[in-house]
Formats: structure tokens, C-alpha cells, sequence
């Protein structure tokens, strides 16, 4: 009940009768009550005037199953949202919740977790409180090798939401970071399960600093959070859903098409190395040239003096001829 009434207290113009709750729910008042204290103690400021009722003033930035679902407006991103405070990592659960045979869409949040991963393996410093670590389970019907393209996706409805929603400054560094002032603040891992021509499903793992203060040795050089780069306070529930409405529409974009022909312009808008020199960290070949932007199925055009080379994600990473960036 505890989800309905927060959703209840959350449309209300202001005051809502406790009589009027335990009609709705079909419970007695006490129940009401005990539901509101619980609330309480998550952190919502719930006002409670006799005769008048309850009224939501406002939250701490508390996040649990009930907030994600009373605020959820998207069409079937985190159609089932699966919360735990604690996991080893979102990825993970949400393969688990794959081989279970869970729905498309179905989104894993946790609040934090202990082995969290970046790329090759790598891992994503996921302390308890400050960010948010999700991952979206995905059924495509497309070819194993065009998923790949999915983290273009998602990094874009990650750049775009903190842009649209939020007002802040965010660009992209390719194929799967979030840069804010040249730092990072968000990582995407993609990974899938596939028959010889299909997949049977893909998780989408996304990582993004909020509130963050500090960061560990490995991270430190390069990481950064939306707090730190003064980006004010974000309710990390609210922008979980910004990003997967953002997702949702880049993804039919993509659908339509499947590469990212419709995506490429406004990526590119937003790449942090466009026109730059940058160095690609390929084990066997590495080399310099300029970041030119994205190619129709998601690779890296980078100008050397022989000509465009292509650079596909896979096992490369990209960095800025003196940094990071
Ligand atoms: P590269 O730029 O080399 O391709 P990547 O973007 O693929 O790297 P990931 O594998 O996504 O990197 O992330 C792992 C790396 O990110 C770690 O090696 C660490 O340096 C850094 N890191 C770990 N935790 C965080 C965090 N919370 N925020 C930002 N960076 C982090």
C-alpha cells in the first residue's frame, strides 16, 4: 500500500483526508497512520493536521521500490522495477533475471553495490547513497552484432536527460562515458546473452556519480559527480526516470533503422572529443588522429595522415592526447 499511498499524497492538491485514504485502500486508519510513519522514516516531510489529513511536502532524496514506482512515467522502461539496497552488481541481477525469463524492459536499481564493473572487468566504485546504479534488461529482436550500438543509445538518453532535465553541461566520451567539465560522472556497460543469430537478452548497466564528495584511488584522477561539479541537489529517482524516457525515445529512433543513423548528429553534437586529437589505446595498433565523430553503426571516425580509420569499441579505449579527455 505503501507505493499507492505515497502515489495518492503525490497528486493530491495538498491535503488528503485520512478517511478519504482508508476508503481508497480499503484499510482502517491505523493502517493509514502506520503506512505514513513509514514514509516518515524514509525521509518523505509528510504534514499531518488533524481534520485536514496528510500533505507531501517534500523528500529527502530517498530512494526504494515505492519512490521509483510512484514516479515512473515511461511507456515499458522499468515496466518491473526490481530495488535492493544492497547487490553485487545490477548487472549481474539483471542476467539472473534474464535467464529467469523476466520481461523486456524490466529495470534493476540498487542503492549500492559491492562489486560493481566497468569495462574489461574494471571496477565502478559504487559507494552507498550518492549514485545510482541500474541496469535494464532488454529482449531485441535485431542481430547479436548490432547490439553493440546500444550503449550509443544509452549514453545519449543519459547526456540528454542531464541536459533537458536538469540544466547541466553534460557531453559524451566515446562509445560509453558521461563527462561533466571533462570529468567523469557516468559509465555504461553493455553485455548480452546470444544464440549463433539472436539474442536471447541484453543488460544495459549504467552508473552515474550524484552526490559523490570523493572518490578512491583508482577513480580519482578522472572521476567526478554531478554534487562536485556544483550541479546542485538531484533526486536520484527523478533522474533514473529521465533517463529511461530518454532511453525510450532514442531506442525507437534507433528501432527504426536499427544503426544509429538518426541518433549520429545529435551525438556527435555532444562528443567531448569532436575535432580533437586523441590517442586509441588499441593493444595491438595503437595510434593518433583527430575524433571526427560517430559512423552509422556506432564506430569512431578518427582523421590520421593515411586517411578515416574506423574504431570499433570493443577491447579500445579512446584518450585525450594529455589526459583523460
Ligand atoms: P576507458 O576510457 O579506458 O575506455 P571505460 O570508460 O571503458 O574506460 P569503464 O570500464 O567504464 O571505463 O569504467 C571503469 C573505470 O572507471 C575504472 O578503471 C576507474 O578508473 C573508473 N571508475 C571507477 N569507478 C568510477 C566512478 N564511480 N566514477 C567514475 N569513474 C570510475
Amino acid at each position: 500500500m505503501k507505493t499507492e499511498l505515497l502515489a495518492a499524497l503525490r497528486n493530491a492538491q495538498g491535503f488528503v483526508s485520512g478517511q478519504e485514504l482508508c476508503g481508497r485502500f480499503g484499510v482502517s486508519r491505523t493502517a493509514v497512520w502506520k503506512a505514513i510513519h513509514k514514509l516518515k522514516a524514509e525521509g518523505y516531510r509528510i504534514e499531518a493536521i488533524p481534520n485536514k489529513g496528510y500533505c507531501l511536502k517534500g523528500a529527502q532524496d530517498v530512494l526504494n521500490g515505492e519512490e521509483l514506482e510512484s514516479l515512473r512515467r515511461t511507456a515499458w522502461a522499468g515496466n518491473k522495477v526490481v530495488y535492493l539496497d544492497v547487490t553485487d552488481s545490477t548487472n549481474i541481477q539483471a542476467k539472473r533475471l534474464g535467464e529467469e525469463g523476466w520481461p523486456h524492459g524490466t529495470l534493476v536499481v540498487a542503492g549500492r553495490q559491492e562489486a560493481g564493473r566497468g569495462r574489461r572487468g574494471r571496477a565502478w566504485e559504487s559507494p552507498e547513497h550518492t549514485g545510482i546504479f541500474m541496469t535494464v534488461l532488454l529482449r531485441p529482436s535485431f542481430l547479436p552484432k548490432q547490439a553493440s550500438m546500444l550503449t550509443i543509445v544509452a549514453a545519449m538518453a543519459v547526456a540528454k536527460a542531464l541536459r533537458e532535465r536538469f540544466g547541466l553541461d553534460a557531453q559524451i566520451k566515446w562509445p560509453n562515458d558521461i563527462v561533466l567539465n571533462g570529468r567523469k560522472i557516468c559509465g555504461i556497460l553493455t553485455e548480452m546473452n546470444t544464440e549463433i543469430d539472436a539474442i536471447n537478452y541484453v543488460v544495459i548497466g549504467i552508473g552515474i556519480n550524484v552526490s559523490n564528495e570523493r572518490f578512491g584511488d583508482d577513480a580519482a584522477a578522472v572521476a567526478t559527480s554531478i554534487v562536485m561539479e556544483g550541479g546542485g541537489t538531484i533526486r536520484r529517482a527523478e533522474l533514473i526516470w529521465a533517463v529511461w524516457e530518454q532511453f525510450e525515445l532514442y531506442y525507437g529512433c534507433f528501432l527504426e533503422t536499427v544503426d544509429l543513423s538518426g541518433i549520429q548528429k545529435e551525438y556527435n553534437g555532444y562528443l567531448v572529443n569532436r575535432d580533437r586529437q586523441v590517442r586509441v589505446l588499441d593493444q595491438k595498433d595503437p595510434f593518433v588522429g583527430t575524433a571526427r565523430g560517430i559512423a552509422e553503426h556506432g564506430e569512431l571516425m578518427v582523421e590520421t595522415e593515411q586517411g578515416v580509420r574506423l574504431v570499433s569499441s570493443g577491447e579500445v579505449s579512446v584518450r585525450g592526447i594529455y589526459g583523460y579527455v
